[in-house]
């Protein structure tokens, strides 16, 4: 990935940095113009949130890593720009938690699918699912409602950072506990996640992963006891809260 050179010491170094990963992503043929929207939404709500990890989604990113290591069959859920902006951070995460890896695009078309797995696998990917398409997510039009079989299909945690509200409420119907990365608290996909977390990609993947690493030799008892105290719609009243009213403690 070719990088511009921004001092670290900007002060909004990482949300220039970010801002450039997706123009990047858009030059590749890996993220959609419409890629370019979602990113400045996210920016405004980054800002609001003061471009830092609030507690409360740090908690939530601490339970996400609970959810992945306690599943059955977890998958990560990469779109276009996901994969533009973290993908050797989601191959980190993979490993740390066992979970699958897969491309899902909201245009998808074979070409950016192909784009995004090879992105993947330069950033030490090995098995990239979703290029299959032998599964379908009921209540949603025919291409927008393909998965893979073996992967999001049969998953029962499943991650969906930046996802469209439409397939965030549509797997959560599915029965999939859903943990959705989202900086809009008041979105669809975040409102309809059994995790949601409210943070950065660029943060909340890798604070994931360190999560993960920390918890990686506790008992299942104890995961399953991490799991059962959290609370969705507080994390979502955290982050209102934060944004509405600078408490950069919510
Ligand atoms: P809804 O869930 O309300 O239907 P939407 O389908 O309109 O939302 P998109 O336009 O697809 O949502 O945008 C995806 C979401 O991703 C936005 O809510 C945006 O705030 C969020 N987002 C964008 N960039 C980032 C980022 N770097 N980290 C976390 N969230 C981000």
């Amino acid at each position: 990935m070719t990088e511009i050179d921004i001092p670290e010491s900007h002060p909004r170094y990482e949300s220039l940095l970010t801002r450039h990963r997706i123009e990047a992503g858009v030059e590749k043929g890996i993220t959609s113009q419409q890629g370019l929207i979602a990113q400045g939404r996210g920016e405004a709500f980054d800002y609001l949130l003061g471009e830092e990890t609030i507690p409360s989604a740090d908690a939530a990113e601490r339970v996400a890593a609970a959810q992945l290591l306690a599943a059955d069959h977890a998958v990560l859920s990469v779109n276009g720009n996901v994969a533009a902006l973290v993908p050797g951070e989601i191959v980190d995460l993979a490993e740390a938690t066992g979970a699958d890896i897969e491309v899902n695009l909201f245009n998808r078309t074979r070409e950016r699918m192909e784009r995004i797995a090879d992105h993947l696998r330069d950033h030490g990917g090995t098995e990239i699912k979703g290029l299959e398409a032998d599964g379908r997510i009921p209540g949603l039009d025919h291409e927008r409602a393909k998965v893979d079989a073996d992967g999001i299909g049969s998953a029962d945690v499943v991650l969906v950072p930046l996802e469209d509200g439409d397939r965030a409420e549509a797997l959560a119907e599915m029965g999939k506990t859903e943990i959705v990365i989202d900086l809009n608290p008041l979105s669809r996909s975040a409102q309809s996640a059994a995790v949601p977390v409210v943070d950065n990609i660029i943060r909340a993947v890798p604070n994931m992963t360190a999560h993960a690493r920390e918890l990686a030799g506790a008992a299942d008892d104890d995961l399953a006891e991490i799991i059962e105290e959290f609370d969705p719609e507080e994390t979502l009243v955290a982050a209102e809260r934060a944004i509405r009213g600078g408490d950069l403690d919510g």
